[in-house]
């Protein structure tokens, strides 16, 4: 084959040499013997010098070792001709330019005919010096040497752009390690931390030199595959996923495994922006958690029930279909109502209400809850307020205030002039003591007590009253309960429930009791759902119940009565 081929006036057919003149990209023909037999116009200009100082020469020459370069002897080129077989692609090689230089080229090798086969390279050097530009910022994580939260974003960004204006699609994978927590409690944070770099490290030799893997947080990665699509992006997730699975590390005497939860996300299957895509990806990764764990999970999966409580969600809040339903509070000696709590409820647009275990686990992930709990307390409020003003006297009101409302001032502001307001539309038809009890878990004060209780001073100020909520699982540090003028303990339904079948719950209730009594709190045993455990709960000397026995939570409203 000659290195110079002209089109065949007499044929209106290119071939496939002509085809190769014509390609953008670099191509370089070869022999059986890996030996250069003709260079295409585009790789004459990449390359720099007359094409015929190459011609003859072994390909392998103009080529630097990477350390996932293919040997490109004639061992491989008579594979490629004889199995007739492709080979590649081979992400970021080095291609030597004349002078010296090298450039950063993806390429494959094709079978063109029986004796020649074509490596077709293509000039990645701008992705190149994109990541160059990029090492010289503050943009590696320290831990694992991977990118970190902004340098993966920006390079999203980036490659974002580049793939919208040439059309093709994009992958990305965000990865959360499972029950990472136990890792960290069974061999202590430091082998957390060196099996994090394992991963990173894992992580780099499953994918390619050209994939972007950042982390994304403590033990999240989102990992960017260019120019891969829908169906080849679920295939390297699972060879990540597989990878991951049967990685071990060895400290000591012991082998630490762990797995991981990957959600997939496409351009532009899943979405036109960024923020769809990694909208999708996370809300992928949430299902693959809920599913089990150790999972890849994408929109095509008709799991679907996530991402449309997801929407549902939005539209519900958007559309102001986000209601209270009140469950009410009974005394225990008299068995009188006392109280009611205000519980999240989404009406669907047909009517019918969604209960809160449906969406609230979807809130928290969406980081939405505090919106539902500004709804459903303003609403609470505002029934508060119509009662007093039709000359009532409103048993109080007990509403959830979240972790994530906490961090909202605006939002909590907002309720307390909602509450301000109302109070003062009541005039002196209210006493101090307001009708609204504001209920808190320890886990939202466990997080910070002082900015917490910085938060709350303004309503506890104004007469509203405190309640912990969940009170006896989790950490139950009895620290806040002297920090902060609580008024009220609601003990949680995991105890009450065991409470009539096993005498150390029983103990353990009893002892709770026993500090409430003595710090004047009023208690509350939640999910009391039988005879027997009022029963219980009556002689142990709580104060309230609430739960299924007395009843469930009932939506008021003139729209939705049912
Ligand atoms: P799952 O994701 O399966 O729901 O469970 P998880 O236990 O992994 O839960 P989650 O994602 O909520 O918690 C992540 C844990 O990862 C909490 C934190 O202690 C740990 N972690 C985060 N960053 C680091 C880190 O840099 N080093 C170590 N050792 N642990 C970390
Ligand atoms: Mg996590
Ligand atoms: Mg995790």
């Amino acid at each position: 084959m000659s290195n110079h081929v002209r089109d065949n006036p007499a044929s209106p057919y290119l071939s496939g040499e002509q085809l190769l003149n014509r390609l953008q990209d670099g191509a370089i023909g070869i022999d059986r013997e890996a030996k250069i037999t003709f260079i295409n116009p585009a790789a004459w200009q990449v390359l720099g010098q007359s094409t015929e100082q190459y011609l003859g020469k072994p390909v392998a020459d103009i080529f630097t070792a990477q350390p996932q370069s293919p040997t490109l002897n004639s061992a491989l080129i008579q594979q490629c001709l004889e199995q007739k077989k492709s080979f590649g692609p081979y992400r970021r090689q080095q291609l030597k330019k004349s002078g010296h230089q090298t450039i950063t080229v993806d390429f494959s090798i094709t079978p063109l005919d029986s004796t020649t086969a074509v490596i077709i390279f293509h000039d990645v050097s701008h992705l190149e010096r994109y990541d160059i530009s990029l090492n010289q910022l503050p943009n590696f994580d320290p831990l694992t040497g991977l990118l970190n939260r902004d340098a993966i974003q920006q390079n999203l960004t980036e490659l974002h752009l580049q793939h919208k204006a040439s059309g093709k699609p994009y992958t990305v994978l965000l990865l959360d390690l499972d029950r990472f927590k136990l890792i960290n409690d069974s061999y202590g944070h430091s082998a957390g931390d060196l099996l994090l770099q394992h991963i990173a490290n894992q992580l780099k030799q499953l994918l390619g030199e050209r994939e972007y893997i950042g982390r994304w947080g403590g033990e999240e990665f989102l990992c960017i595959l260019p120019e891969v699509d829908f169906e080849t992006g679920l295939k390297i997730a699972e060879q990540i996923r597989k990878g991951i699975a049967n990685f071990s590390l060895s400290t000591g005497q012991r082998e630490i495994f762990t797995t991981t939860s990957i959600g997939v996300a496409n351009y532009s299957q899943d979405g036109k922006h960024v923020a769809d895509i990694l909208r999708v990806a996370d809300a992928a990764l949430y299902e693959a958690k809920r599913a089990g764990r150790d999972r890849i999970s994408s929109s095509r999966e008709k799991h679907g029930s996530f991402l449309s409580i997801a929407t549902q969600l939005e539209n519900a809040l958007r559309e102001n279909r986000i209601i209270p339903a009140y469950q009410p509070l009974i005394d225990l000696q008299t068995g009188e109502q006392v109280a009611d709590e205000a519980l999240a409820r989404i009406i669907s647009p047909d009517g019918e209400p969604l209960p809160a275990e449906q969406f609230i686990d979807a809130a928290v992930h969406l980081q939405l809850v505090h919106r539902i709990d500004y709804e459903v307390a303003r609403q609470a409020i505002l029934r508060c307020s119509n009662s007093v003003l039709q000359g009532e006297s409103p048993h109080p009101h007990f509403v959830n205030i979240s972790a994530e409302l906490l961090r909202h001032p605006q939002l909590i502001q907002g309720i307390l002039d909602t509450a301000l307001q109302e109070c003062k539309a009541c005039g002196d038809r209210l006493g101090n003591e307001k009708p609204l009890v504001i209920e808190i878990t320890e886990q939202a004060l466990l997080h910070n007590l002082g900015e917490a209780r910085k938060i709350l001073a303004p309503f506890l100020d104004f007469g509203l009253r405190l309640a912990i909520d969940d009170f006896g699982v989790g950490y139950s540090s009895l620290n806040y309960l002297s920090d902060l003028p609580v008024s009220f303990l609601k003990i949680d339904g995991q105890l009450i429930r065991r409470v009539t079948t096993e005498p150390r719950v029983r103990a353990i209730v009893k002892g709770i009791q026993g500090i409430a009594s003595d710090l004047d709190l009023i208690t509350v045993g939640e999910f009391v759902e039988d005879q027997p455990t009022v029963e219980a709960l009556r002689e142990i000397g709580i104060n309230w119940g609430q739960g299924y026995y007395f009843g469930k939570p009932r939506i008021l409203h003139e729209r939705f009565d049912i």
